[in-house]
Formats: structure tokens, C-alpha cells, sequence
């Protein structure tokens, strides 16, 4: 196993795109799961997993080793075919594969993993397990942790095993191992049934959560099966580290059209929400009249990073939009509702079908009938970060209330008092809401100058109070990107002493020496947030 404690190599793993910078001792690449295994057994420092780094909560941040998965662990092992009453096909894979590679194999069968994050050109898929990733797809397929199937996996003693479902007899074979694996198998099953109740009533309310450790996922009531490896999905390298998963993958629909709403009226929000999901959209984004103007403002920026041929077509598309904002017409929010089917004809019956169904509400409304009509959308509403972070020099594009999620019930109250606690800080930084409207998830990514003091309070003042309008509501604090070193502190906020005594519980079974990301989930700090956060832009 090659080891580095070469100073650019160090810099680059003390940092992912959270507000955080942590320097780790040393690297570790492992080449397969023996040596992960001895990596662990031999340690006498902490053990902090990553794959692409692109983590916007400090998940892979620490001050022990970094063991990093993209060197050698990178490859898909193999593409399977579909399993009777499961998917479409599955994938076997190491943790260091980037999701654009990923794809590609995938592809090749006509399949994919349809929970890939935004960020599916940098990040890799053990950020994408570990992070319990979604994204624009999520609304129709759910996250990643649907498509766990098995996971093979070091212990904290360096114990190399298989997680996946077992049946009642399985279990009871486990339970009986005379060894740390047992032990855990013992522990969490006893846990579950004693404290079945209080588990299914702190399972998040919404449809998207990456919070916390997922309990009430283990036990499958319906296949009566218990799988450890979806309490390992989302867990951020703290209970366990995986060398190998099997995930499921589906067939992707062929045919797109889509539903454009621009919004002026808030209030409307929630009606059209409960109108337009019945008609099963594959994706509901939205993006707000910040991000509107500034992909406007950038507009030749954003076109002069791709070919001439696109640029021009893709300029001229925006003429409408830019005359909507030079005419100060510009729209509170703009919705896209996406329908994906295997012919265009039944896209596009699907996209009327739901524009008629918002027919009296007196809407601006467009129906793009094909995808690349809708390409214009997609880009600002996928680059509106990137577009920020590039473009305003001296600021710093800032996560620490990028992912909440609240039931999509509640807009019409909730949005308004957002926006009111934003305003009150809007001469200390730059932002633009963009979301998962259909799911409730939410990203807002403030640019601000974290050289000045003045910004570091902001982060610590202002997401206490964002995240209690979130809870109040009903809400998770994170859909997708986790808890991290943002969010560890408000997991007692979100899910009470109780479940957290079961979160503690758990770790402590896994990892009874605190080796494995320490901080994460469990034991995180708000001093930590306040000492790790980056010195300067
Ligand atoms: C522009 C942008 C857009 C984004 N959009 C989304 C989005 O739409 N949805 C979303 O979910 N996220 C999003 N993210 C956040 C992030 O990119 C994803 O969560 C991604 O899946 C992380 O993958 P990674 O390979 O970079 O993970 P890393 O940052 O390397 O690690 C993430 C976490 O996984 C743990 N980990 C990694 N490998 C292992 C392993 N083998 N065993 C145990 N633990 C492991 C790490 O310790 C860490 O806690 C976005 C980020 C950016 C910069």
C-alpha cells in the first residue's frame, strides 16, 4: 500500500468543497481489501475514508490517515443482469470509481443508477453510497439507499465482511459468531426490536433524508430480511468501510418533455406542487430569481465554456429569458417539471396534461418538448453554483444551509419566513435558492468572504435559526449531502436524546475505539465548526 505525507498531497485531502479545512497526517491508497483491512488492524491514529472529495459537509476531513479510493480501488467489477423481482440489472463496484465511469459501464447494458447527484461528473461511488446521495432523479427512483444491495466491508478490528440481507435463520447464525462481527449483529438486532416504536416514529417524515444513521432501515418487514448494509448507506465511513457494493440499477425511460412554470406568487406554490405530482414527473427543479438574473448576467461566461455550435444555438434559446429580466418581468421562481417516457409522444401527453391541470391558476406556463428544448433549464439549474463560485472573485461559495428538506405541504408558510430570516442577512452575502421542489430539498449556497470575522458569525448564527424553521416544519436538515462536521451538532436538535442515545449506541458497537471519522454522526462539535473552518478565500 503506497503511503504519502508529501505536503500537495496532504493540502489537497485537508480540504472537499465544505466550508472546512482539516490536515490529515498521512494518506493511505489501498489496492484492494486485505490491505484495507491491515491499514485498520495496525492504526493508532483515526481512519477517514475518501473517494472524489466533493463532500460540502467535512465528511472526509480529518486529522488521523485519509484512506483515499480513486488510486487503485477503481474499477466496476462487473454488470449483471436482472434478478427475477428486483432491478433492471446490478453493478458490483469499488468505492474509488468516479459516477461519470460508473456510468459508462452501466450504460453499455442500457442501465443506470438513477440516484446520481449533481455532481456526478467529479464525485465517485463512495461518496455516493456514504452520502446516501439523490439528485434530480430522485423524485421517480428515491436515493441511494434503495439501490444498496450488499456491501463488503473492513470492521474496526479489520474484520472483512459481507453485509447484506439475511433471512431469520441467516441472522441467528450471525448472532451467534463469537466476534466483533457477532457482537453487532447481537447489539443492533436487540436494539431495533426493544426500541421498534421510538425508531418508526423519528423515521424522517419527508421523502428525502440524509441525516443521522438510518435505523429504521435495517429490517425489510415485507421480505422479513435484515441488512446491515443499509444502515452503512449514509453513514460517512463512521461505522465501517466499504471495499466493494452491489447496487441495483434500473432501466432509464427514453423521452422527455417538460412543464416550465414561472412563478410570481408564491402562494400558488403549494397547489401546483399537489397538481403537478399526480401526473408522476421524473424530476420537479426549481430554481429561484437570483439564480435566474445571474445566469443571465454570466450568460457569456456560461456559453463561451462550451462549443461554438451549442453556444450559438443555446444564445439564442435565452433571448426570451434575458428580455424577461431587462423588461423587470423576472419570475419569484421558475419550475420544471420533467416527464420521462418511452415514446416522446407520451412525454409530451403527460407535460399538457399537467399544464392543463394548472389551467385556472392564471400561470405563465411552457411546455419544452423534447430535451433539447429543456437543455437551457437544465443549465442554470445545474450550474447556478459553479456559475457563482467562478464568476464573483474574493467570495466563496459557502454550504451551510444547502440541503434541507421540509414537506412540500408547508411552502406557503415556510418559504415566506425563510425569506425573511434570509433578507436580514442579505448585505453579508450572496445567494440564490435552487431545489428539488417535488421532494421539498432545498440547496442554498451563500458566497461570502470568509476572511472576514463577520462572515464566520453568519454561518454560526444564522443556521441555527434556519434549521429550527426547518424542524418546526417538520423538515430534515440534510436531503442529500449530509451531516458532516455542518450538521453533526444539530442531529440532537432534529432527532432528541433518545434516538441519539440509539445513534451513540450504534457507533459504539461498531467502532468501540472511535478510529473511524471521529466527529461524524456522533461526537461532532459547534466549536468544531468554528475552529475548522477555512482561515481564508
Ligand atoms: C457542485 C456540487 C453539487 C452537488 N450535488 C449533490 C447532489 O445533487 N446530491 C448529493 O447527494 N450530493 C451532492 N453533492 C455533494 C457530493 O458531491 C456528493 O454527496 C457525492 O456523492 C460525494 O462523493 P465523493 O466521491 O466526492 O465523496 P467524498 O467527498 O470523498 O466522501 C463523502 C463521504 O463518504 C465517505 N466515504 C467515501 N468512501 C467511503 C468508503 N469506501 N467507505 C466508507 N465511507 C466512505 C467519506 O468519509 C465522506 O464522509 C454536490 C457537490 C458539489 C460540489
Amino acid at each position: 500500500m503506497d503511503i504519502s505525507t508529501d505536503q500537495a498531497d496532504l493540502l489537497k485531502a485537508s480540504r472537499d468543497t465544505s466550508l472546512f479545512q482539516v490536515m490529515p497526517q498521512e494518506i493511505a491508497y489501498p489496492k484492494n481489501v486485505e490491505e484495507m483491512s491491515e491499514l485498520v488492524k495496525s492504526t493508532k491514529t483515526s481512519i477517514t475514508a475518501r473517494a472524489a472529495g466533493t463532500d460540502m459537509s467535512g465528511g472526509p476531513l480529518n486529522s488521523g490517515t485519509i484512506i483515499s479510493f480513486t488510486k487503485y480501488m477503481n474499477k466496476v467489477l462487473e454488470v449483471l443482469p436482472a434478478q427475477a423481482g428486483g432491478f433492471d440489472g446490478y453493478a458490483i463496484t469499488e468505492p474509488g470509481v468516479f459516477y461519470r465511469d460508473f456510468e459508462k459501464a452501466t450504460l453499455a447494458k442500457g442501465l443506470i443508477l438513477p440516484s446520481y447527484p449533481a455532481s456526478r461528473e467529479l464525485c465517485a461511488m463512495g461518496g455516493i453510497v456514504s452520502n446516501n446521495s439523490g439528485g434530480e432523479r430522485t423524485l421517480e427512483y428515491g436515493k441511494t439507499e434503495k439501490y444498496i444491495e450488499e456491501l463488503e466491508v473492513v470492521l474496526s478490528d479489520g474484520t472483512i465482511t459481507t453485509f447484506k440481507a439475511l433471512s431469520p435463520s441467516e441472522l441467528a447464525m450471525k448472532k451467534v459468531k463469537n466476534d466483533l462481527e457477532g457482537e453487532i449483529y447481537r447489539q443492533v438486532d436487540e436494539m431495533l426490536t426493544e426500541n421498534a416504536t421510538l425508531i418508526e416514529a423519528h423515521r424522517p417524515k419527508v421523502s428525502k433524508n440524509s441525516a443521522g444513521y438510518y435505523l429504521w432501515n435495517i429490517k425489510d418487514p415485507e421480505k422479513n430480511t435484515f441488512n446491515l448494509a443499509k444502515l452503512i448507506c449514509g453513514s460517512q465511513g463512521t461505522l465501517a468501510l466499504w471495499s466493494k457494493a452491489k447496487l441495483g440499477l434500473v432501466k432509464p425511460k427514453e423521452h422527455r418533455a417538460m412543464l416550465v412554470v414561472f412563478l410570481h406568487d408564491l402562494e400558488k406554490l403549494p397547489t401546483i406542487v399537489s397538481r403537478v405530482l399526480p401526473f408522476g414527473p421524473e424530476s420537479f427543479e426549481s430554481y429561484d430569481d437570483h439564480t435566474f438574473e445571474l445566469a443571465v448576467r454570466f450568460l457569456p461566461q456560461m456559453l463561451s465554456q462550451m462549443g461554438f455550435a451549442k453556444a450559438a444555438r443555446l444564445g439564442i434559446d435565452f433571448l426570451p429569458e434575458a428580455e424577461l429580466v431587462l423588461t423587470g418581468g423576472v419570475p419569484k421562481l421558475i419550475l420544471m417539471a420533467e416527464f420521462a417516457e418511452d415514446t416522446i409522444e407520451e412525454a409530451d401527453k403527460k407535460a399538457l396534461a399537467a399544464q392543463a391541470a394548472l389551467a385556472d391558476l392564471g400561470l405563465k406556463t411552457k411546455i419544452e418538448k423534447n430535451e433539447r428544448e429543456s437543455e437551457k433549464y437544465w443549465i442554470v439549474r445545474r450550474e447556478s453554483f459553479a456559475l457563482l463560485r467562478k464568476n464573483l472573485r474574493g467570495m466563496y461559495a459557502s454550504p451551510f444551509i444547502d440541503d434541507f428538506v421540509v414537506p412540500p405541504s408547508t411552502y406557503t408558510q415556510f418559504l415566506p419566513e425563510l425569506n425573511k430570516l434570509l433578507d436580514q442577512y442579505k448585505d453579508k452575502m450572496i445567494y440564490t435558492v435552487a431545489g428539488h421542489i417535488g421532494n421539498g430539498n432545498f440547496h442554498i449556497i451563500p458566497l461570502m468572504d470568509l476572511s472576514k470575522p463577520e462572515s464566520k458569525q453568519v454561518v454560526l448564527e444564522l443556521a441555527p435559526k434556519v434549521y429550527e424553521l426547518v424542524i418546526k416544519y417538520g423538515g430534515t436538515t440534510t436531503g442529500e449531502h449530509n451531516d458532516g462536521i455542518i450538521r453533526t451538532p444539530y442531529l440532537p436538535m432534529l432527532f432528541g436524546p433518545q434516538m441519539m442515545a440509539l445513534f451513540e449506541a450504534t457507533k459504539k458497537v461498531f467502532d468501540p475505539k472511535n478510529i473511524f471519522n471521529p466527529g461524524k454522526k456522533v461526537g461532532g462539535t459547534f466549536a468544531d465548526i468554528s475552529a475548522k473552518m477555512v482561515a481564508t478565500n
